[in-house]
């Protein structure tokens, strides 16, 4: 079982799912372009399409989104449809288990609005035949009896926007990921964008104003990530009112990520786990993933999804195809750590 940890970019699940639900707001979330901040390229692609289908009032072209969680692909959905002027409809691949699924929802759509479909990767391939006819025609069969009298009845839809969200592009059926007009990775974002992101949460979350040095020391520590530098600012905020009367500085961020097992290159016990697991068990490497995890007790989808991605990009880990190296930063970063 994957623990939770303070800085894992995935969101808490609650147990009973609904399959699709009718997109809420979030306070701290941006509902307009101008405030989803960072990821200028894919921001300057989505404007133009927006702008383009609403001239010709066309649905907005489907895109599919690739990249660690976290990193604002749930949100861009509820932005695209905000900005159309639509509603946004949220599910994802694993609570769709049967075509019908999805029929109640396609069905009740009105035109424009946006289908947001999370970890579309673990779409059962009945629900995906179910989704090409529907992505591409605007349209769904539904077989209806069974044996001699089954007869197939086709249901015109509403034109509406697909959104494909994955953390494993490479897992996607090519036919699934032809389908798509617009398809985009999320990259990781930096950290003076991330700590414009927390300047942002500080007015929505109506907190008393924070110097820029500290917001920039949490963003420095959060990974590349909104949602992480978004759970640490809480965090800290929680610590400076119960032991620092209210006193927000970078002396209180530094205490209170420590408190919580943040290192200063934003790094937590399951990625140093990780980092130290590969340096002695393995020798370094290179070892395969899964043989990594069951060392360490893990599961090796976490892994790959919440705790590679940051440790590639950084530069601590190097993937060839024998398996995962620690690279010699890496090896500097844990040498560096045990003296402390
Ligand atoms: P994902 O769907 O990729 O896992 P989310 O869309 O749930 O990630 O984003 C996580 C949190 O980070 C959200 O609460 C959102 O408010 C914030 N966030 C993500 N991207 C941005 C951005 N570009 N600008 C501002 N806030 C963002």
């Amino acid at each position: 079982m994957a623990r939770e940890r303070i800085i894992s970019p995935k969101e808490q699940t609650t147990d009973v799912e609904p399959s699709v639900i009718e997109s809420s707001t979030h306070s701290i979330r941006p509902t307009t372009l101008e405030q989803y901040l960072g990821q200028a390229e894919l921001r300057e692609r989505l404007s133009v399409a927006l702008e383009a289908a609403k001239d010709r009032d066309d649905p907005m072209e489907h895109v599919l989104l690739y990249g660690p969680p976290g990193l604002g692909k749930t949100t861009l959905a509820h932005v695209i449809a905000n900005e159309l002027g639509t509603r946004a409809w949220v599910t994802s691949g694993p609570a769709l288990t049967k075509g019908s699924d999805l029929v109640g929802t396609l069905t009740r759509m009105e035109p424009g609005d946006v289908l947001f479909i999370d970890e579309i990767h673990r779409l059962p391939a009945a629900v995906e035949e179910y989704i090409y006819p529907a992505m591409e025609d605007y349209k769904i069969d539904f077989t209806l009896d069974s044996g001699m009298h089954a007869r197939v009845v086709t249901y015109a839809l509403q034109p509406f926007t697909l959104i494909g969200a994955t953390t494993r592009a490479g897992l996607l059926t090519g036919a699934l990921r032809s389908r798509f007009g617009i398809v985009h990775n999320i990259r990781f974002y930096e950290t003076d964008e991330l700590t414009a992101i927390l300047q942002q949460a500080v007015i929505k979350l109506e907190m008393a104003p924070i110097d820029e040095a500290s917001l920039h020391c949490i963003a420095s520590r959060s990974r590349g990530t909104p949602r992480i530098a978004l759970r640490l600012l809480r965090r800290v905020r929680d610590y400076s009112q119960v032991r620092c009367h209210h006193r927000f500085d970078q002396t209180v961020v530094d205490r209170a990520l420590k408190l919580e097992g943040i290192d200063d290159m934003g790094l937590d016990t399951l990625d140093r786990m990780y980092l130290e697991t590969l340096a002695t068990v393995y020798e370094g490497g290179p070892a395969g993933v899964e043989a990594i995890a069951a060392t360490m007790g893990e599961d090796a989808g976490t892994l790959q999804d919440v705790v590679e991605p940051y440790l590639l990009q950084a530069g601590f880990l190097s993937r060839t195809r024998q398996g995962r190296k620690i690279t010699e930063i890496g090896q500097k970063l844990l040498k560096s750590g045990r003296k402390n």
